[in-house]
């Protein structure tokens, strides 16, 4: 098992290599140079706990790693930190499964891959005896930033910078990243979107000027995004273990194929699943679950992906993105692994905005389905779910369940079907209790929280209580070109 880009230079990394590198130098992302098939396997794994699961199938991943160095990043990763011993635990409600992937230190599901990064970084640091230090760059929509500020907050040799579209995000989450402590961390507001945030820090991977004058200094970048393969391969882990559950509580048998409704912005967590699905998981559909920024809706249903259009700013703003990253690695699949063809696609989408895949290729994608759901359908979702069946969902989870049904009206298709839950409501309190049918104005965002729980009977998380004691640490705020040299200042170079 080695490491290969999409876009083809022939380079061949390890598992150790990839995660330091991030980015291949090609701009292509790595990809395994094959899937692991647990088809034989799966039998002896269902009741594994969440820790053993993600050993199993982490270690046929990171081949460079020996299993005790691999124990124990997952063991320092996946403790307490996280306040269920499920680490992912799946709740029935009604006739829906709802994954909770928000149990972690920063209540979205970023935390899962969020919380190993920095163990399996610093594992492939001393690995490789690099003796540079690690600047992690990393252009969020909202939760990445906090999820990876906190994994790699106070690390030795390891420095981390953050940036975030001033008003792309959501107030809690804004005050989550500004309040960050740590020695290693900034932390930076810029003005634009997402896609303006991941773009400058892209170009300042692939800008070798600037690159050789970093490791002159002794600085190397790497990535915390879902581009870096460190970042998507803990994501296959709760596919198999939600699967499991299902079996374990004789919801389902083994081998009864599942859907899983994904809500998707930079298309990180769906790719998971579909690499789940190649490792032979027993997956049916894959719905891809889009806001009004449905890129990927359009793209499902037309094979092309066209970003000629205005990024909108939504109730779900982790998914506000139009440059799907990920999915470069769905083409490179189902193109056969033909870096040309990747090749050809990545230059029409830099230069012309939009590229289309030939017959062959879509014929390819028939395990996904895209839906998308607009604001008003999310904010009739939180309210019907609560008042149906008193479960809180956010935002995001919401766009996922909108699509669900849409999907279960619009087929015949009556698999079980898991619905990611990405974060917890407390972190879009303000548009999830509006949702409910009350009215926010006039009130701080500490008393919306506490209406919220009031509201609804439910604890406000500690994360989110305890930042109302919180210094605001961060007050930077760069237009996006100002990067490069926001970040000299900061290392003092
Ligand atoms: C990041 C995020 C998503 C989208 O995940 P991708 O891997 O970018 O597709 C969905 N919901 C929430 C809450 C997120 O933070």
């Amino acid at each position: 098992m080695y490491y290969l880009s999409t876009r083809g230079n022939k380079e061949k990394v390890t598992a150790s290599q990839a995660i330091i590198n991030g980015l291949s130098a090609d701009g292509g992302l790595y990809v395994p140079s094959k899937f692991p098939d647990l088809r034989e396997e799966i039998k002896n794994l269902y009741t594994l706990d969440y820790c053993n699961l993600a050993f199993y199938i982490l270690n046929k991943f990171l081949v460079d790693f020996s299993e005790d160095e691999l124990k124990s990043c997952i063991n320092m990763a996946y403790d307490n930190k996280f306040d269920s011993t499920e680490i992912t635990p799946l709740k029935k409600i009604n006739n829906n499964y709802f994954l909770e992937l928000y149990h972690g230190p920063t209540l979205a599901f970023k935390d899962i891959a969020l919380t190993l990064l920095p163990h399996l970084l610093n594992t492939s640091i001393k690995k490789n005896n690099i003796d540079k230090n690690i600047l992690i760059l990393t252009a969020t929509s909202g939760d990445t930033g906090k999820a990876a500020l906190e994994g790699f907050k106070n690390i030795d040799s390891i420095k981390i910078a953050v940036f975030f579209p001033e008003y792309g995000v959501s107030p809690i989450q804004k005050l989550q990243m500004k309040t960050q402590d740590g020695s290693n961390v900034f932390v930076a507001g810029i003005k634009g979107n997402f896609d303006d945030a991941q773009s400058s820090v892209k170009e300042i991977f692939s800008d070798n000027d600037y690159n050789k004058i970093l490791n002159k200094k002794g600085f190397m970048l790497s990535s915390a995004n879902s581009i870096n393969i460190g970042r998507l391969l803990p994501q296959i882990v709760y596919y198999f273990y939600s699967y499991f559950n299902l079996v374990n509580n004789k919801e389902i048998t083994l081998f009864d194929k599942v859907n899983f409704v994904v809500p998707t912005g930079n298309f990180g967590d769906i790719l998971a699943g579909y690499y789940a699905k190649e490792m032979g998981l027993p997956i049916n559909k894959l719905i891809c679950a889009s806001n009004e920024n449905n890129v990927l809706y359009d793209f499902f249903k037309t094979g092309e992906y066209n970003i000629n259009r205005d990024l909108k700013l939504t109730t779900s703003p982790s998914m506000d993105i139009l440059i799907s990253s990920n999915l470069e690695r769905l083409l490179f699949e189902i193109s056969n692994r033909d870096c040309d063809i990747i090749n050809k696609l990545m230059y029409d989408l830099n230069n012309k905005g939009y590229y289309k895949i030939s017959n062959n290729m879509k014929d390819n994608l028939d395990t996904f389905i895209g839906y998308y759901a607009t604001d008003d359908n999310v904010a009739e979702t939180i309210n019907h779910v609560f008042k149906k069946y008193n479960y809180l969902i956010d935002t995001h989870t919401a766009v996922a369940y909108y699509c669900l049904e849409k999907y279960k009206n619009k087929t015949q298709d009556r698999s079980k079907s898991i619905i990611l839950s990405t974060a917890s409501p407390y972190k879009f309190s303000k548009d999830v209790l509006v949702s409910l049918g009350y009215i926010s104005d006039n009130l701080d965002d500490f008393e919306i929280i506490n209406k919220l729980s009031l509201i609804t009977n439910t604890n406000v998380p500690s994360p989110i209580s305890s930042l109302k004691n919180k210094s605001i640490f961060h007050e930077n705020l760069y237009e996006s070109f100002e990067l490069k040299s926001a970040l000299k200042n900061y290392l003092g170079i």
